[in-house]
């Protein structure tokens, strides 16, 4: 199985346990590496010092038997230079402007995003999702981001309240665009398992008719669970590895410290990363 995760939230933000919990549980998993990535954004920004603090001391007590690495997920409307230091950053979009002016958080319930689109985009929602794809496109410049994360965010409902069609052209196109801009970057792309693995979605993200032009568009990915919980650590990680496998992709990224110190990325073959259970099912 994949033994590594870079999305991890804890305490210091929006998780459920703390960065020394989530280090027990991905220890006792056998993970080789774990990245922490705490929010930074208009909503959840942590006390960015005390979490370095603590990642560091956790990082010194599993030396030798567990990589440990302070990352962050920086969203595209908080400050860049509130994160330094942080050893990698996932760069996300997780809001548009509200009515008010005001950023609007596009994933917290279907309710809010209507209300946005009614109020901003006169309940359109191709306009919004391309409005979206147009903010997504700025994420690697404004973060400074070595991974873009959860790429298709604005589909976080469309599984349960259908508002718009994934084939669309008026969908599709934006987003590939953003998609294509993006790849040319040289970001790693995740493969983000949070919505699949606590049920709001039957897909990773990005989706799986984005993930293949993902591929066609010569990107390299990196597989993250998103986990807010303990329990969540490798949670649907099977289910992106077979998504990435099916799209053409023959590996995976993992970080991990180099030799001196800084951090490094390596590629892992997907076939490598099936866990032994689903290896004997299929
Ligand atoms: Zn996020
Ligand atoms: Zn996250």
């Amino acid at each position: 199985m994949l033994r590594a995760n870079f999305h991890t939230h804890t305490t210091f933000c929006d998780g459920k346990n703390t960065p020394a919990e989530m280090a027990e549980a991905a220890y006792r998993l056998g993970f080789e590496q774990l990245g922490f990535s705490g929010h930074m954004d208009p909503t959840y920004h942590m006390d960015f010092p005390a979490y370095r603090t603590e990642i560091a001391r956790l990082r010194a007590e599993y030396a030798g038997r567990m990589d440990i690495l302070a990352g962050v997920e920086l969203d595209q409307r908080w400050l860049a230079q509130s994160v330094a230091g942080a050893e990698y950053v996932i760069g996300s979009t997780h809001f548009l402007t509200g009515a008010d002016g005001e950023d609007a958080a596009i994933d917290w319930t279907f309710e809010r995003s209507e209300k946005l689109c009614r109020e901003v985009y006169g309940g359109d929602w191709y306009r919004m999702c391309a409005a979206f794809y147009d903010e997504e496109a700025r994420v690697a410049e404004r973060t400074g981001c070595h991974i873009i994360g959860h790429f298709d965010l604005i589909s976080r409902f469309n599984h349960e309240h259908p508002a718009f069609d994934e084939a669309d052209r008026r969908y599709l196109k934006p987003a590939l665009e953003a998609m294509e801009y993006l790849a040319a970057t040289g970001c790693l792309f995740e493969i983000n398992c949070g919505a699949l693995n606590r049920g709001w979605r039957r897909d990773v993200y990005p989706a799986l008719p984005l993930l293949k032009a993902l591929n066609s568009f010569g990107a390299s990915i990196i597989i993250g669970s998103d986990a807010h919980e303990a329990g969540l650590l490798n949670g649907g990680f099977d289910e992106a590895v077979r998504r990435a496998m099916i799209c053409g992709f023959k590996d995976t990224c993992v970080l991990a410290h180099g030799a001196d110190g800084g951090v490094v990325c390596r590629r892992v073959p997907l076939a490598d990363c099936l866990s032994a259970e689903t290896e004997r099912e299929s």
